[in-house]
């Protein structure tokens, strides 16, 4: 055989050799996630160990940690981020904003560890529960709430961030010790139900109020039976999808608005913190930045 089509052979031969074949991805293992009318989607295993997600970047100055043992909420708040946030990356939400229970992510709790460099910091300590959900929806199954409160019960070295809209829920479930039990206002028709449920909560770490966004002047008869207030203003969106995707303008509150809850807040003796989006432009405008614990 010649020199040249003995080479021309072993090159063939190399290209078909096994190693030299595209190399494929293993698919895959699928969970199945159930959503609140139990109908079943596949979501990829992770393959790392659940543990909380870093908050870094995310637009929430009150805590260093975000847990989502839950997804998806039907309030329909047309301001809503988380919903902005889950549709722009639908190819790996397939549920959309349904409402979902992510079983996988119980164990974040016993799994997390605050950096070494970190440890002293309490901000390190704080969790926001369902960043992306109304844990206490009315849609919610009792067994989905139970599931995440025995993982809080069972891990109590971290302070939990609860907020709803359904307030009164928390009436009705044993909320966990360490918990800072929370309720979303931007409408004044949603006081008196606030008020309401939280003259019936005891035995929490802290009660506090989120109002986020504040779009109109709101009156409160008392605000003792909160530690904290967090006052914030509402962030520009995009909402909606194809033909109906549409922005969603940012709103600043007047200033009035503002100083108004926050001499009543300190008057009832509750901290204060305002979030910096109430100041976008004026960056050197120092504002309470007060935690209650
Ligand atoms: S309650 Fe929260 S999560 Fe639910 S739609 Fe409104 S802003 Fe979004």
């Amino acid at each position: 055989m010649a020199l040249d089509q003995a080479e021309k052979q072993v090159q063939q031969r190399r290209r078909a050799m096994p190693e030299d074949a595209p190399t494929e991805k293993p698919s895959p293992v699928m969970l199945t996630l159930r959503a609140h009318d139990g109908t079943e989607y596949p979501y990829p295993r992770p393959e790392a160990k659940a543990t909380f997600n870093n908050t870094d970047g995310d637009g929430i100055s009150w805590a260093r940690w975000s847990w989502n043992p839950v997804t998806g909420c039907l309030h329909g708040c047309d301001y809503c981020y988380a919903r902005e946030i889950t549709m722009r990356f639908k190819q790996v939400n397939p549920a959309g904003f349904t409402p979902l229970f992510h079983h996988e992510r119980l164990s974040a709790p016993a799994n997390t560890k605050i950096p070494e460099q970190h440890r002293e910091d309490s901000a390190w300590r704080r969790v926001f529960v369902c960043s992306m959900a109304d844990l206490y929806g009315r849609w919610v199954p009792d067994e989905w709430i139970y599931q995440v409160h025995d993982a809080m019960h069972l891990n109590r070295m971290w302070d939990y961030l609860l907020l709803t809209k359904f307030p009164a829920r928390y009436n009705k479930v044993d909320l966990p010790p360490t918990a800072w039990v929370g309720t979303s206002i931007d409408e004044q028709k949603r006081v008196r139900i606030a008020e309401d449920a939280f003259r019936k909560i005891s035995d929490v770490k802290v009660k506090w109020l989120s109002i986020e966004p504040l779009r109109e002047p709101l009156e409160f008869s008392d605000l003792s039976m909160f530690d904290w207030v967090v006052i914030g203003a509402q962030t520009e969106t995009w909402q909606g999808e194809g033909t109906d995707r549409k922005l969603v303008p940012a709103f600043g509150p007047p200033f009035e608005w503002v100083a108004r809850l926050v001499a009543q807040a300190r008057e009832a003796g509750c901290r204060v913190h305002l979030k910096p989006n109430l100041v976008n432009g004026h960056p050197g405008m120092q504002l309470p930045d007060e935690y209650p614990v």
